[in-house]
């Protein structure tokens, strides 16, 4: 999996004078072989092969996927720079496009859409002595930590009062709620989640809601009543039912505050927002994720066009790029914009795919 800090280390990875190899792998959708890999890659790498700067990387990645490489996601992507020590593998458990692009800067504009495309959520399931802890990351549930504490049952009551032993089961139960605690913000650093959802019997929750450090209370976002013990497959489909419901809801939240400022402190339409982007203003970007244009770039300042005149900044004359989104999206991210993709959305379908909301 990749993370914003490791692609922002991709990012600085510019303006090196190295070549860099950048290699998007995603074969077989059926089986994970590590030879389907390999195959793919010697297809895409082809045109490198006989490249005197870049041989070397060739052998480099060939070496890496047929000796140390076990397939574990849908898709592998690969940097690799003559430059000894860049040398970086990051697996993605969706399909993306195969691809192989030698230049002066890695390709990370997939990488980007896929980290801005998804939020990552932590799920805990927790009861009086249990806890679960799981990942959700685009649309796949995954179990990391069970915990288990012993609580004394009512059978060793022995001669001890009721209300004694109460509150003797309600320590263990706090010390058990502590724990998972504890062992949930670390993990949740740890896999640089963004957002938290608990689960469990109710009263629990709420107890253990008032338990947890305020770095998580500040990105918890919902709640599912479910048993401890539930299948996996009925966690994943309650928790993932419940992370659309809050998307859709804050995309529509996003959306009405584009109305409201529309031609004030909010602009739609391709030629407005590269105008802002161009000007560092925007905030946050929407976008239609099916949405793509053709544009202009400048290949010394980076300002983005929609028409072929020369550069507006510098003068200089302009390339033509397939995907001005691709551009916008990267820009963006690199200002830390923030960025939305909003999938079937009418609203910003109507806005022709793209809208802006403003810093000034
Ligand atoms: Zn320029």
């Amino acid at each position: 999996m990749v993370t914003r800090e490791q692609i922002l280390q991709i990012v600085d990875f510019k303006g090196n004078s190295h070549s860099v190899v950048s290699l998007y792998l995603s074969p077989s959708p059926e089986k994970l072989k590590y030879r389907d890999f390999v195959a793919e890659a010697k297809s895409l790498l082809k045109k490198i092969e006989e490249d005197p700067l870049l041989k070397g990387e060739y052998r480099k990645i060939i070496d890496f996927l047929e000796t140390r490489f076990e397939p574990s996601a849908r898709s592998v992507v690969i940097f690799s720079s003559p430059k000894s020590d860049f040398f970086q593998v990051y697996e993605i458990p969706i399909p993306l496009k195969g691809t192989c692009i030698a230049g002066k800067e890695p390709y990370i504009k997939p990488l980007i859409r896929l980290l801005e495309q998804y939020e990552r959520y932590c799920l805990v399931l927790v009861d009086g002595k249990k806890a679960r802890i799981f990942s959700i990351y685009m649309g796949k549930l995954e179990e990391h930590t069970y915990i288990l504490d012993e609580v004394p049952g009512w059978h060793k009551q022995g001669g001890w009062s009721q209300a004694r032993f109460q509150r003797h089961i309600e320590q263990h139960i706090y010390e058990h709620l502590k724990k998972v605690a504890d062992i949930t913000l670390t993990f949740f650093k740890k896999e640089q989640f963004d957002r938290l959802i608990l689960g469990g019997p109710h009263e629990v929750v709420a107890h253990f809601k008032n338990i947890i450090h305020i770095y998580l209370v500040r990105r918890f976002v919902g709640n599912i009543a479910i048993d401890v013990n539930a299948n996996i497959q009925e966690i994943e489909k309650r928790a993932i039912s419940l992370i659309e419901k809050i998307e859709e809801k804050e995309n529509e939240e996003l959306m009405q505050r584009v109305l409201d400022n529309m031609g004030k402190m909010a602009v739609a339409g391709i030629k407005d927002v590269t105008t802002m982007l161009n000007q560092g203003r925007i905030q946050v970007l929407l976008v239609d994720p099916d949405f793509s244009t053709e544009g202009w770039i400048c290949p010394k300042c980076h300002f983005i066009s929609t028409t072929s005149a020369k550069c507006n900044v510098c003068e200089s004359d302009v390339e033509k790029s397939e995907d001005i989104i691709e551009n916008i999206i990267e820009q963006n991210f690199e200002l830390a914009g923030e960025i939305h993709f909003l999938n079937n959305n009418e609203t910003l379908k109507d806005l022709r795919g793209i809208a802006a909301i403003l810093r000034w």
